[in-house]
C-alpha cells in the first residue's frame, strides 16, 4: 500500500511539473501545428503561422504560447501610467500591437496575452515572454518618451516594466 501511494505522489508531481499536460512525452513530435494559432514546429523551432514552410502530415498540438494564454501564465508585465496614457491609449495600444506583431516574427511564442485597464490612466499589458515585455517598454519609451523602469526577477522568470508619462 505504502509504495503504491508513493508512486501516485511522484506521478502527480511529474504531471504538475509539465503544467497540466497529460502526455508524458516532453519532446514535441515534429512536424507539428498548433491547433489554436497555427504556429508550426519543425527542426526544433517554432515558426509563425503562415510561414513559407510546407509541412506534410503534421501532429496537432497546442504551442507553449497558447498554453500560457489558456492557463493564464504570465511572464511579463508592462505597467503604463499617467495622464498621457489616459489621453492617448488608442495610439499606445496600436503601437504595442504592432511591436508585438514584429516580435512574433523573431519569436512566435512571444505574445500579448491581455490589455487590462486598472484605472482611466493606468493599464497593464501581460505577455507570454519576459523579453516581449521589455521590448514593448522600449518601444513605448522610444515613441513617446516618458520615464521607464525595468524590474527583472530571474528567480521566478518574471519581468515588470513600468512606464510613466503625465
Ligand atoms: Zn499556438
Amino acid at each position: 500500500m505504502k509504495s503504491n501511494k508513493q508512486y501516485t505522489d511522484s506521478f502527480k508531481k511529474r504531471v504538475d511539473h509539465e503544467a497540466g499536460k497529460h502526455r508524458g512525452d516532453l519532446a514535441m513530435k515534429e512536424p507539428a501545428v498548433c491547433e489554436t494559432c497555427g504556429n508550426i514546429y519543425v527542426n526544433r523551432r517554432w515558426l509563425r503561422a503562415g510561414s513559407d514552410v510546407v509541412v506534410s502530415d503534421p501532429h496537432t498540438v497546442i504551442c507553449p504560447a497558447c498554453v500560457a494564454k489558456r492557463d493564464n501564465i504570465t511572464s511579463g508585465y508592462v505597467h503604463l501610467e499617467g495622464h498621457f496614457v489616459r489621453d492617448h491609449w488608442d495610439e499606445i495600444k496600436k503601437l504595442l500591437d504592432n511591436e508585438a506583431d514584429r516580435a512574433a516574427d523573431d519569436n512566435p511564442l512571444a505574445r500579448i496575452m491581455a490589455f487590462e485597464k486598472e484605472r482611466d490612466d493606468a493599464f497593464t499589458v501581460r505577455t507570454t515572454t519576459e523579453h516581449l515585455a521589455q521590448r514593448l517598454g522600449n518601444s513605448v519609451k522610444k515613441a513617446f518618451d516618458g520615464d521607464i523602469r525595468y524590474d527583472f526577477s530571474h528567480e521566478n522568470k518574471l519581468a515588470h516594466v513600468w512606464w510613466l508619462r503625465n
